[in-house]
């Protein structure tokens, strides 16, 4: 290994007094300036991000997809036929598309990879001898990393003491954890099976561990790997899936059409190249090639806005996932409750008074032991073990961190299984267990308690029996309770944890008090007006539980305990679940979670789940959308979750399926629009063709594609950011099976807007030939005495169909809703895409040289007129179509 700068090169398998010689770092790590000084020269701990990344490739990507190819082609056989106009319009189409697809796919990435400023991952070092929280950019060689169960490790690193496992499958693909120790015996071929070194990029599952870093960034295992391997695949949401299919449908159809429409036109006495030239015109306007990249974006400002509300998403697709939620299994503390955890009340000792007592210090003794929390400087910590350690204080017991951590002999952690927690611990010379937990777990290992004196007496079936009524009573207040006990062994220490927490002496029960989140009351609320359902799973217990879910407006219909729900067989979960009954779940091991959402998915419903702990990350691969906490959750629940959120609430949650929902029907709303002028673009076609060209063609080739390239794209990229519309929280969760073009939305493009638009923009063209003296059958071609009066036809049907999709645009701004309910001016982006293609058309109309492009020709006010009513008929239609709608599903169940 080569390594510039004032740090020599150190070999991470060799000697740890060495490694650490090399590293010129020691037990109390770097001094803080010197570690500053070292990323200063060494660079920050980050990939090299992929420089300019390639745009012009992308940029190539544009202009070769396969609907571009097609387009290509078609351009090929206009230059074939000789229709040069034709094959240079085709061209700016493709250019057009192109760019914007470019300037929209930039833009979404831009979106997604802001992400990171939200999550940034951060590591804890002991530098100068202190422990310090630091951003992971900011590791340098040298630094002592503080690895704990949960975390992601951002740096490869050689173990200096403890033991942990690690799941390598970022680096190996093998999710399994393997066990990595400072003392193992490294006997391995490759650096990476040592079982004495750890590298960034994996997690931590279980264990803490101190390590020395000896490589960052680029240097790392994972760096080489990332610069070998292709950039990130952006997966592909089933929305894109499937707009993509229906594009290729759409172009086929297109395709047929233009080939269909070469016989139809010969026969009505069209030359072959007019007659081509025509299919390919039909086939160019009708090829949604605008569609995905604008999805893309669409789905992309969705995670942007989402993110700025605090839910962070990390697939483009799980934008829509939300939006069809049909239910939230989430947790208790934390994320219904704000986290703000108090002590409220101590009862203590001999049949758990209130009263100052010996056993009440012993209790304060405990909790001050009993805990990994640090209130010092910024606390840091579990949240109930801050509130024990706050509580402690006050009374008068304070602990440096240093002394207590020293003292310590061992550690069981807590386990969201066994749901308690103890230590053993030397105290002035005598070793003693602490353990704290939930009162079911603790109380039946406790045979002693200690009277009024300080004297440890049996724990009579009596006062066990008046312990569990003090609990029943808090719990039923809605507290979070905690049973305290301890043990002192006379002869050595403890062998296990079995062996540590048995036989042990009851010191009290503590109530803490953890208020609901004000604002999650009104998100339950919003949850059942949308249809969405709401289970609670908590390790916590289940009157406290089912207390604060009432609290927050859940209509708590059963709690099942961890107990009740193991012996329940899976039919009758999937029954249980199957209604739209409310459950908390309580005393739910990390497991229950995982059974909850196969039993959901199984009925068919489309589960939220939150999770923060290690145990939890399969329950959040497994449902549909993972839920991560970004503040209280360990790195492995965020890695396997899809979104995270930045403030652990609730309300976020919620917030997430309304944009949710935002997002899809936006998509409908500018498939509808793009959708809708295909009708009117066709009828006048089939018009000419059917009457054996008695009717001349109302519209030519060029105008349907300035219609396609001109006027259409920005009112489309406008609705993609419609605001959210009335009712989108009151309606029930779309169906996982309801793909985004619907028979509604074909009904509402081709038959509601699409035909009003094909007659409407017959009435002009009409109106101006007759109004000329044409009548059927007569001449209007170059040189005879219709042609201006023609010229001027073929543009009022350009025109009235720019006119009717103004119309559109507005009418399909909602799906369900009224306009005025959403207000006329409330998309301004919208309105601008309006005036540019009214300023666009009018340029096409009056200005001569796009007139001897576009063959328009200008028209006289009173056809203009004529138009005006046009958009107010279109919308109107859509709006009473909407309204009977409304009208429907207030009259009965829908
Ligand atoms: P939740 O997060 O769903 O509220 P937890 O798994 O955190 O549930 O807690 C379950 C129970 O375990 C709590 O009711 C409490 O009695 C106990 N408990 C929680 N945290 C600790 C801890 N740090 N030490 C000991 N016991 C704890
Ligand atoms: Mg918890």
């Amino acid at each position: 290994m080569t390594v510039s700068g004032t740090v020599e090169s150190a070999d991470p398998r060799g000697p740890v007094a060495t490694l650490l010689r090399d590293l010129r770092s020691g037990a109390e790590g770097l001094s803080v300036r010197e570690a500053q000084r070292r990323l200063h020269v060494h660079g920050p701990n980050e990939l090299p991000r992929r420089g300019t990344r390639r745009w012009w490739k992308e940029l190539v990507r544009q202009f070769t997809h396969p609907l571009a190819l097609l387009l290509w082609a078609a351009a090929v056989l206009a230059v074939v036929s000789g229709a040069t106009p034709l094959s240079i319009a085709i061209l700016v189409v493709i250019v057009l598309n192109a760019v914007l697809a470019f300037v929209q796919e930039r833009h979404a990435e831009h979106a997604v990879e802001a992400l990171g400023q939200y999550l940034p991952q951060r590591a804890w070092v002991i530098r100068g001898g202190h422990r310090h929280q630091v951003p992971a950019r900011e590791l340098v060689r040298g630094d002592v990393l503080l690895i704990d169960e949960g975390d992601r490790i951002s740096a490869d690193a050689r173990l200096l003491s403890g033991s942990i496992e690690v799941d390598m499958s970022a680096l190996t693909g093998e999710s399994v954890s393997v066990p990595r120790g400072a003392d193992f015996v490294d006997d391995a071929s490759r650096a990476l099976d040592s079982p004495v070194l750890v590298f960034s990029g994996t997690v931590c599952t279980a264990g803490s561990a101190r390590a020395v870093v000896h490589s960052t960034g680029a240097r790392t295992e994972i760096g080489r790997i990332a610069a070998l391997s292709e950039r990130v695949h952006v997966d592909e949401s089933p929305l894109e899936r499937q707009v993509r299919r229906v594009a290729w449908l759409i172009a086929a159809v297109a395709v047929a059409a233009g080939v269909a429409f070469l016989p139809l036109g010969l026969v009505a006495g069209l030359t072959l190249s007019t007659a081509f030239v025509f299919a390919i015109g039909l086939l160019v306007a009708n090829v949604p090639e605008g569609l995905l990249p604008t999805i893309t974006l669409a789905l992309a400002v969705g995670v942007r806005s989402m993110a700025k509300r605090g839910a962070v998403v990390k697939r483009l697709s799980a934008v829509e996932t939300l939006g069809a939620t049909t239910v939230i299994c989430t947790d208790k503390t934390g994320t219904l409750t704000a986290n703000s955890m108090r002590v409220v009340t101590v009862r203590s000792g001999l049949g758990l008074c209130s009263t100052e007592s010996p056993a009440e210090h012993a209790l304060v003794a405990a909790v001050v032991r009993c805990s990994t929390a640090d209130l010092a400087g910024e606390a840091v910590g579990d949240p109930t073990e801050l509130a024990l350690l706050a509580h402690a204080r006050n009374a008068g017991t304070d602990l440096d961190t240093e002394t207590r951590d020293r003292e310590r002999l061992a550690l069981y952690r807590f386990d969201p299984r066994l749901k308690r927690m103890s230590t053993v611990d030397s105290v002035g010379g005598v070793v003693r267990v602490h353990v704290k937990g939930a009162p079911e777990e603790v109380l039946p290992r406790c045979v002693t308690t200690l009277d009024e004196a300080g004297t440890e007496v049996p724990l009579s079936e009596h006062e066990r029996a008046s312990a569990e009524r003090v609990v029943e009573e808090m719990t039923a207040r809605g507290l979070r309770v905690l049973a305290v006990a301890h043990r002192v062994w006379t002869r050595g220490t403890p062998q296990d944890r079995e062996q540590a927490e048995r036989d042990l002496c009851l010191l009290g029960v503590v109530g803490l008090l953890d208020p609901p989140r004000p604002e999650v009351a009104a998100a339950v609320k919003a949850c059942h007006e949308a249809g969405v359902t709401v289970h609670v799973v908590t390790g916590d217990n289940g009157r406290t539980a089912a207390e604060i879910a009432r609290q927050v407006g859940i209509r708590v219909a059963r709690v099942i305990d961890g107990e009740e729900l193991d012996a329940l067989p899976d039919r009758e979960l999937d029954r249980l679940l199957g209604g739209d009954a409310e459950i908390v779940f309580s005393r739910a091991a990390p497991e229950a979670k995982l059974r909850i959402a196969d039993a959901l998915r199984h009925n068919g419903e489309v589960v939220a789940m939150t999770g923060d702990g290690v145990n939890d990350a399969p329950a959040l691969r497994r449902a549909d959308i993972g839920v991560a906490m970004g503040v209280s959750g360990t790195d492995v629940a965020r890695e396997a979750a899809t979104v995270v959120l930045t403030d652990d609430n609730f309300a976020t949650i919620v917030a997430g399926v309304r944009e949710g929902r935002r997002v899809f029907d936006n998509v409908r709303k500018f498939v509808l629009y793009i959708f809708a002028h295909a009708v009117p673009e066709v009828v006048p076609f089939l018009l000419f063709a059917l009457s054996g060209g008695v009717i001349p063609l109302p519209l030519t080739v060029l105008q349907i594609l300035a219609i396609d390239l001109g006027t259409e794209t920005l009112p489309a990229l406008a609705l993609g950011r419609e605001p959210a519309e009335p009712g989108l929280m009151t309606r029930s969760p779309r169906s996982r099976t309801e793909g985004v073009i619907t028979k509604r939305l074909l009904w509402r493009a081709w038959a509601v807007m699409g035909g009003v638009s094909a007659l409407l923009v017959l009435v002009p063209f009409f109106a101006v030939l007759l109004n000329a003296g044409w009548r059927p059958g007569a001449p209007v071609g170059e040189g005879s005495e219709l042609h201006h009066a023609y010229l001027q036809a073929t543009t009022a049907t350009f025109v009235g169909i720019v006119v009717c999709q103004l119309g559109t645009a507005f009418a399909a701004r909602t799906e369900r809703a009224s306009l005025w309910s959403v207000g006329l001016t409330s998309n301004r982006l919208l309105l601008a895409g309006i005036a540019f293609e009214v300023a666009f058309t009018a340029a096409l109309v009056y200005l001569p040289p796009l007139q001897q492009v576009f063959g328009t020709a200008a028209l006289p006010l009173w056809v203009l007129l004529l138009m005006v009513p046009f958009p107010l008929i279109v919308w109107g239609v859509d709006e009473l179509s909407r309204w009977r709608l409304r009208h429907k599903r207030n009259a009965g169940p829908s």
